[in-house]
């Protein structure tokens, strides 16, 4: 099963999208990465719907990628007397620490670290931005404001504080827990909210180690500014829109997103949009022409994937929202202008053997018109590499690592295959035509420029380049048992 497109979908599972039949036809409809979202639902709900992803990667022997998608630190107000208060504006609103439940004149904050760091003159954002207060005073106990814009405060709302930085850690003690429950499953990718300064990564790598690759969500401006370093110590990035779009007037976030995707492409790592992509299809069986322009100027832009919140977690048509993602897609990448914006996007290759391999890779699949460029990975390395270069034929990645297969399904132009390592030049030759032609990439007489490293099998190693001519009779060279071992059942 291959799909004829570059750029991915990730669709976030939840209470619309939990029994087998649905992940199925998410995952047929073209998902590549399911996002479980641990605001919501219990470890026994993403346990059962990550062993659901699992059984069908068994039964259609595709690696599926599985992203946990932490809360972070996330600011809620306290309760508030009657569930509701209006706060009318041009009044006075205190925030304190109070359990008390709230009124129209305070309501408790119950997050204490916060009181020392916030100044007068900030803002305080209240339910997805509704409501803004201005601090007028602030003595460590209580914080009193202005009301700026008013409206009604509801119980356990979220506050968003966009001018300063906040002492508080990355991973909160519900996180912890929640991230270890992920490793144990054995997700592939773990998505930080709220990341606010580069130190944040370097704390949840110590407790991530390698068990899985960091996604950091930009969704601070605080982190805008520390962008290069981010990415930089970041495995990918996710233009998480929602959060962003709060804490920066709404003007201000496509230039963000572009901006976040330069970046992951300068340092070659993957780059996600999210949030309200086909908002409207939670409730419409199809999009706005707006949001179809949305998902198309993001894929315009080079990004790795494109990411369904509610409309597949909690919408009535999740799979008309994959369906119409893959479309737009499709559609986009088959316009030429999509492959000059592309080409207008490449960075230099840098200094380094692998990247020389994967720019001449890029060059001989343009000059031999390769059907495909395939990559021999053993961390999955060389085929980001060879991603950041957006080839023109799609890059077929061979790997013997099972959770390397599954954590490229998220990559630009990545098709993922798990075999064992090849021990000899004939072998990789070989074992490369062999699997291209059963994944639907190449027939007799095709031509596919491979990569790998030598000695085989050991990481960092690429230094490797071959153009190999599809043969018309069976790998000779493997015998009929070994061409039957070439690729690992999942
Ligand atoms: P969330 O993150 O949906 O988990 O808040 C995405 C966003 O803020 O856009
Ligand atoms: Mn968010």
């Amino acid at each position: 099963m291959r799909r004829q497109r570059n750029a991915k979908i990730i669709a976030t599972l939840g209470p619309a999208s939990s029994d087998m039949q649905t992940i199925r036809a998410l995952f047929e409809a073209g998902s590549d990465v399911f996002r479980f979202n641990f605001s919501h639902g219990t470890h026994a709900d993403h346990k059962a719907r990550y062993d659901i992803v699992r059984q069908i990667e068994r039964d259609l022997q595709r690696p599926i990628a599985v992203m946990a998608d932490l809360q972070g630190p996330k600011l809620r107000v306290g309760q508030i007397a009657g569930g509701r208060a209006m706060l009318a504006a041009g009044s006075e609103f205190t925030l304190d620490q109070d359990t008390a439940p709230g009124n129209s004149e305070r309501v408790c904050l119950p997050h204490p670290e916060l009181f020392a760091a916030i100044a007068v003159g900030q803002s305080l954002l209240l339910d997805d931005g509704k409501l803004r207060l201005q601090v007028t005073a602030s003595d460590g106990m209580k914080i009193r404001t202005r009301v700026v814009t008013g409206g009604m405060l509801s119980d356990r709302k979220g506050v968003n504080v966009p001018d300063a930085v906040l002492p508080i850690p990355v991973l909160t003690a519900k996180d912890r827990i929640d991230l270890e429950f992920a490793l144990s499953l054995g997700v592939e990718w773990v998505a930080l909210s709220f990341v606010q300064r580069p130190a944040d990564l370097h704390e949840a790598r110590a407790l991530v180690g390698d068990r899985a690759r960091l996604m950091t969500k930009l969704e601070k401006p605080q982190a805008m500014e520390h962008l290069d370093e981010i990415v930089r110590l970041s495995d990918a990035v996710m233009v998480a829109r929602g959060d962003l779009g709060v804490e920066l007037p709404p003007e201000c976030v496509p230039g963000a997103q572009k901006r976040i995707l330069r970046a992951c492409r300068l340092h070659g790592k993957p780059s996600v949009v999210a949030t309200q992509m086909l908002e409207s299809m939670i409730a419409s069986p199809t999009p706005t022409r707006a949001e179809a322009s949305d998902v198309a100027s993001a894929v315009y832009d080079g990004v790795d994937a494109v990411m369904l919140s509610a409309e597949s977690a909690s919408g009535a048509y999740p799979v008309q929202a994959v369906t119409i993602m893959h479309r737009i897609i499709v559609e986009v990448e088959r316009d030429p202008f999509y492959r000059k914006l592309i080409d207008a996007q490449h960075e230099q290759p840098l200094p380094t053997r692998d990247d020389a391999i994967c720019s001449a890779l890029r060059s001989v699949t343009e000059i031999v018109g390769a059907v495909a460029t395939v990559t021999y990975t053993t961390s999955g390395h060389t085929s980001l590499r060879a991603a950041r270069e957006r080839p023109t034929a799609p890059i077929l990645s061979i790997t013997p690592n099972l959770a390397t297969a599954r954590m490229l399904a998220l990559v630009w132009g990545v098709h993922s295959t798990v075999s064992p390592d090849v021990s000899s030049v004939v072998e990789m030759v070989s074992v490369a035509t062999v699997i291209a032609q059963r994944e639907g990439f190449a027939l007799p007489g095709d031509q596919l420029a491979i990569t790998a490293g030598m000695p085989f099998g050991r990481p960092g190693s690429t230094n490797l380049l071959r153009i190999a001519e599809v043969p018309s009779e069976p790998a000779t060279a493997l015998g009929a048992a070994a061409l039957d071992a070439v690729l690992i059942p999942m």
